[in-house]
């Protein structure tokens, strides 16, 4: 089953609503001057929670070929939970996808493969789909353990998670030693964890979600390093930090050709 590529810029805490509706517009533009065909590659921006109203408006509005999420979502649906965002509140803006245990929110905010379990299933409550974030850091990939320690976020985060809902599923493997750092893993590193998150897939649910399922690889992906990456056969897409704000490069990422 071929699997449509998926880009997805991730902004972090950068950009007021203002200007990430001008960069919005600027890679739509950008996309449309490329002549990107949507239907060869997905592209999808993830703003802070307080863009994205803007860019649902602008979005929507100008029917850009641009689909757009948030970065973390609260395990909860309502009530007594402080500075919180909830899965309906994104769904009731138009999100298409959220992006749950970035090794950020898992190193800033002690988020345990529970809490990331949690999120994942909040999101599919809300119809949300998770863009799932595993990765080792330094001393695991430099003591040979990577795939193990990555698998096993893998299985910590999907417990629960329905064969049907596991379909619509997207795995972002970001080494954290990759992450905003210009180390680039290998496009060899990046195929051989994305092999073994599908083949996990595969055991955990069956050889169809294991094929539908898009892995992307994560960590100072650019317009110059891409093509390699995208070249290898289990990676999907990429989920892009620090390049995604420079619209002319993140058009050139979206545009490779895998
Ligand atoms: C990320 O934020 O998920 C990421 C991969 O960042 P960068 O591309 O800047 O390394």
């Amino acid at each position: 089953m071929a699997r449509t590529p998926l880009m997805a810029g991730n902004w972090k805490m950068n950009l007021n609503h203002f200007e990430g509706v001008s960069l919005v517009q600027k890679v739509a533009q950008g996309l449309k001057d490329a002549k990107h065909d949507p239907a060869a590659g997905e592209v999808v921006v993830l703003p802070p929670f307080t863009d994205l109203r803007s860019v649902q408006t602008v979005v929507m509005g100008d029917r850009l070929d641009v689909r757009y999420g948030a970065q973390d979502l609260s395990p909860h649906d309502a009530g007594a939970h402080t500075g919180d965002v909830s899965g309906a509140m994104l769904k009731a803006l138009g999100c298409s996808y959220v992006v749950v245990g970035h090794s950020e929110r898992r190193a800033d905010h002690h988020e345990t493969d529970e809490v990331v379990a949690a999120k994942v299933q909040a999101a599919y409550r809300h119809d949300l789909v998770p863009i799932l974030c595993v990765g080792e850091g330094l001393e695991v990939r430099r003591a040979g353990q990577h795939v193990e320690h990555t698998l096993a976020q893998l299985d910590g985060a999907l417990g629960g998670v329905t064969e049907e809902q596991a379909r619509t599923l997207v795995v972002a493997y970001e080494p954290v030693w990759a992450i905003g750092t210009g180390e680039v893993a290998t496009p060899e590193d990046a195929q051989e964890v994305c092999a073994a998150v599908r083949g996990r897939l595969a055991e955990r649910f069956s050889a169809d979600v294991a094929q539908a399922v898009r892995v992307l690889y994560g960590g100072s992906v650019k317009g110059s390093n891409v093509a390699a990456i995208m070249a290898q056969p289990d990676v999907d897409g990429a989920l892009v930090g620090g390049a995604s704000l420079d619209a002319e490069d993140f058009v050139r990422i979206c545009d490779v050709r895998g």
